[in-house]
């Protein structure tokens, strides 16, 4: 698999900032992109990703050329219908030979390696057969496996690159797309690194785990947490103060006085 990133847009985190801001300014987002920076930039997204509000990354948008993944990659990573893709036809382009994603599972054996590549030659025999007697290369393709490789064009925004990173960095998400969420989140984080600080597997973006009895331990699950809660209180504790500091003051009144 190989990942690269293509293009982004202007100065994604000072323009999620800057856009950020303008929502409180009487100033044009133009004029204040112009005299914002890291620092500043730092601190208004850090308010931005901690109260949720999340619109403003959606200024920030990167395109990404994927090489070399399987079929089964690409059915699953169009479910995220928050993104454009343009992906390379099996109309259009003949494979002409048996190119195929072998999962590691059956890499590492070398009988079942053998016997999964005997198929995909034999497939690709028949499939050249096919095409070779008048079969439209759009019917031919109908035999070819997900193992098959292919290649594909993402544009997708911060905002959707977050919730795409929160499920597919998971262990829970299948090897071969996490392999892909964590070359993205590699890049981004180097393009946009105030944006991106704390992104990766929901829980990390969390603090918890979200799934639950599914949960692979790392994190106490959500259920967990209210357990926790629910005996403090009940013990005569209470919510420490200083849990609720991680939501600043600013965010907590743009929440409450209508002003977005
Ligand atoms: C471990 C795992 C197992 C999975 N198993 C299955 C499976 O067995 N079968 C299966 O079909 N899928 C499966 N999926 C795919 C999953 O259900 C999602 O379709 C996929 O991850 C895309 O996520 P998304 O909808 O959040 O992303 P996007 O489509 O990019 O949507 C982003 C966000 O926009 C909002 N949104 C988008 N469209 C709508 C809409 N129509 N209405 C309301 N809100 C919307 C939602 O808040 C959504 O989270 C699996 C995913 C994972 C990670």
């Amino acid at each position: 698999m190989e990942v690269k990133l293509i293009s982004k847009s202007f100065e994604p985190d000072l323009t999620a900032a800057a856009a950020a801001v303008g929502c409180y300014s009487a100033k044009d987002p133009y004029s204040l992109l112009k005299k914002m920076d890291s620092k500043r930039a730092g601190e208004v997204l850090k308010v931005v990703m901690e109260s949720g509000h999340h619109s403003v990354v959606e200024h920030a948008v990167f395109t990404f050329s994927v090489k070399g993944v399987s079929r089964a990659l690409t059915h699953q990573l169009v479910r995220h219908r928050v993104a454009s893709y343009s992906q390379q036809s099996q109309r259009y382009v003949r494979i002409e030979e048996p190119d195929v994603v072998v999962p590691p599972s059956i890499e590492r054996d070398k009988k079942k390696k053998e016997m999964f590549m005997n198929l995909m030659k034999n497939i690709w025999e028949l499939y050249k057969g096919l095409t070779n007697s008048k079969v439209p290369v759009e019917d031919a393709r109908y035999i070819l496996p997900n193992a098959t490789r292919t290649n594909i064009t993402i544009t997708m925004n911060a905002r959707s690159l977050l919730n795409f990173f929160s499920i597919r960095c998971c262990v829970r998400a299948q090897w071969e797309i996490r392999e892909l969420a964590y070359k993205m989140l590699e890049i981004v984080k180097k393009e946009a690194p105030l944006i991106f600080k704390n992104a990766g597997a929901s829980c990390e973006m969390l603090g918890y785990c979200p799934e639950g009895e599914k949960s692979c331990g790392r994190y106490p699950t959500l259920e967990e947490l209210k357990k926790k809660a629910k005996s403090s209180t009940t013990s005569g504790g209470s919510i420490n103060e200083g849990d609720a500091s991680v939501f600043p003051v600013r965010s907590a009144s743009c929440c409450t006085d209508g002003s977005i």
